[in-house]
């Protein structure tokens, strides 16, 4: 079934169009009368924009956010009758890409109005989305700004927002009082644009309940397979495994050390596996755990899966190599040429990240191009 390429890999991805399919589904049905969209910016997360769009389309997505226009013309030809928004918005010189390929440009600003609605007096009639910032303050306009549009008399008939929007900055915390900040000073917004639909809710507002949830929901992360709440068992099916191969097994004498900086100094005989994945594949350099000066704070680094058990990372990952200390597998277990789990099925994503002191999101959006990657499934 796997490509030639794929089954002697040095390293390689398995991305599963079920499992995205089913987690879209199951957002979709969380979100409650509200529609789920989907959202493909940064390559859909890293696992490609072209799989991901026909498997969310053929689930029955039918409202796509990108951040670029240039990923929305990328997107258009995929989704056909989709509702495709770009969150970056538009600016001077790029508004005919909007008009050429039915793109929904959200406008993010004062200034972004202005350009909106003189591309509106040139071209003729064009949605757009109207995104209000209620406490993120990164993009928006202000609930202030927007209330006074919304009543002000010398606007524009041309100018009716298809949706009102903003973000949540604390979404993954359930107890943050910054959710209810922002829904109260959302619902001030929507209040003014009555009848205007809206959405507020990421991965996490569609976890935060009902009252989050309006009209469309954008969950991200929890369809790719990631952690949408911190801190809480991770409900979505994991979509992408990572593997790489062993290209050696080595026996390293007590008291010897490994890899750059001799961070690692082992205290047994020890049988280190050698396996084809480093920084360069995203696998960052920060999953070493505590042998890196940046994480003395955190001792212990990744794990991997091997042979049914997990097995840790030890010393520094390097450009195209790391290691994984195999010494509690039986000697027969392990040789090179196998391959080993970094994350997926049986390594959550978001484990591996925290070990690196990031995100999973940060994960999936940096895995490196010598991935040989297999697509399997579909809706
Ligand atoms: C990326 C993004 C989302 C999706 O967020 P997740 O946390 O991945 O669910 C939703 N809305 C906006 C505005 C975004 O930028």
């Amino acid at each position: 079934m796997h490509s030639p390429e794929f089954l002697s890999a040095a390293s390689r991805l398995t991305v599963d169009l079920t499992a995205l399919a089913d987690n879209w589904r199951a957002m979709n049905e969380r979100s409650d009368k509200a529609r789920a969209a989907a959202v493909l910016k940064a390559d859909a997360y890293g696992i490609g924009i072209a799989h991901a769009a026909r498997t969310l389309y053929a689930a029955g997505a039918r409202d796509f956010f990108v951040a670029t226009v240039e990923e929305g013309v990328e997107l258009r030809p995929l989704v056909p009758d989709g509702r495709i928004y770009i969150l970056a918005g538009l600016w001077p010189g790029n508004e005919q890409l909007f008009f050429d390929n039915d793109l929904v440009p959200i406008v993010n600003s004062e200034e972004q109005l202005a350009v909106f609605m003189a591309a509106l007096a040139e071209r003729g009639d064009h949605p757009c989305v109207l995104h209000v910032d209620t406490g993120m303050n990164r993009l928006g306009l202000s609930v202030e700004e927007a209330i006074a549009l919304a009543h002000d008399p010398a606007r524009p008939a041309s100018f009716s927002p298809v949706l009102v929007m903003s973000h949540l900055a604390c979404g993954d915390d359930p107890k943050h009082p910054m959710n209810l900040y922002q829904l109260q000073r959302f619902r001030e917004v929507t209040a003014a644009f009555e009848g205007v639909p809206a959405s507020l809710a990421n991965s996490g507002g569609v976890c935060l309940g009902e009252d989050y949830h309006f009209d469309l929901t954008r969950p991200g992360i929890a369809v790719y397979g990631g952690e949408a709440m911190s801190g809480a068992v991770n409900p979505m099916k994991p979509v992408v495994t990572a593997e790489a191969r062993i290209l050696q097994v080595r026996t390293v004498p007590s008291g010897e050390t490994a890899s750059y900086g001799a961070s690692v100094r082992f205290t047994r005989d020890s049988r280190i596996a050698t396996v084809a994945i480093g920084y360069a594949d995203g696998y960052h350099r920060s999953v070493s755990g505590g042998g890196v000066t940046l994480r003395q704070a955190m001792p212990s680094g990744a794990f991997g899966f091997l042979n049914g058990r997990k097995v840790p990372h030890v010393g520094r990952v390097t450009m195209d190599l790391s290691l994984f200390d195999v010494t509690d597998l039986p000697e027969k277990a392990v040789r090179a040429g196998d391959y080993i789990e970094l994350f997926g099925r049986n390594v959550a994503i978001d484990d591996v990240a925290r070990a690196g002191g990031t995100i999973g999101y940060e994960l999936l959006t940096s895995l490196g191009s010598r991935y040989c990657r297999a697509y399997v499934g579909g809706a």
